[in-house]
């Protein structure tokens, strides 16, 4: 491996994707939100009429055998599309989330969309933020990341993304959403979320955003970002 890859896994509302930009920022590497692709799988899914609970995985890996899932851009202005189309926006819904978490678990869905993770990876580097990162998509890479915090801070922070874009949802279901989707995420049987004891992991309950981008450069082996 040439470039530097760092990976940061962890589970939902844990600030990987903010965290995961900034990183880049000062890194001056590419970076993928490898959720997003997931995310758009989970919108052709949806697209075709297929209802939830899947019930026929070998459909859902046709579909996404078939589609084409991009994602461009640097960290301040990436983008995702799905057959030509920029869909960065409509996979941000709670239901198009709930359609990822459900395609992830379908072996031909993540062997399509990791090989494509790791030939980016081990095509210029970059930070990728996921769930099976360090455990699947670049295992080799010495650095990586377990963020955690507690399931009420990171409700707390979705809820509020959430309510900026004006979601009916209330912080209850927001929290019942994210433990049902963590516990799945977590229990899959292919390449669920584990720290499998080769990361550095890091509680970002208490930490501002800069504190964590800082404490992984130090992992990492750069120097602190510049003040201000
Ligand atoms: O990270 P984000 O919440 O956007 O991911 C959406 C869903 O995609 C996750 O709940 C998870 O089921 C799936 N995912 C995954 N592996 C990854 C990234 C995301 O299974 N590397």
């Amino acid at each position: 491996m040439k470039d530097l890859v760092v990976a940061i896994d962890g589970p939902s509302g844990v600030g990987k994707s903010t965290v995961g930009k900034a990183l880049a920022a000062c890194l001056g590497v590419p970076y993928l939100d490898t959720g997003a692709m997931y995310r758009a799988v989970g919108l052709a899914v949806k697209r075709k009429g297929i209802a939830l609970p899947l019930e026929d995985p070998s459909a859902v890996a046709a579909i996404a055998s078939g589609v084409d899932v991009r994602v461009t851009g640097s960290a301040a202005d990436a983008r995702t599309w799905l057959n030509g189309e920029d869909v960065s926006k409509e996979i941000r819904t709670p239901e198009i989330t709930t359609y990822a978490s459900a395609v992830s678990a379908v072996p031909g869905v993540r062997r399509r969309l990791a090989g494509m993770q790791r030939s980016l990876a081990l095509g210029g580097g970059g930070v990728l933020e996921g769930r099976d990162i360090g455990t699947r998509v670049v295992p080799e890479t010495p650095h990586k990341i377990f963020l955690m915090a507690s399931a009420e801070v990171r409700a707390r922070r979705r809820f509020a993304e959430l309510q900026e874009k004006g979601s009916p949802q209330t912080f209850a279901q927001v929290l019942a959403d994210m433990e049902a989707r963590d516990r799945a995420d977590s229990t899959r049987a292919d390449s669920p979320l584990t720290d499998d004891g080769t990361y550095t992991r890091l509680d970002t309950s208490a930490l501002s955003i800069e504190e964590v981008v800082d404490r992984i450069l130090a992992a990492v082996g750069r120097p602190p970002q510049p003040p201000g």
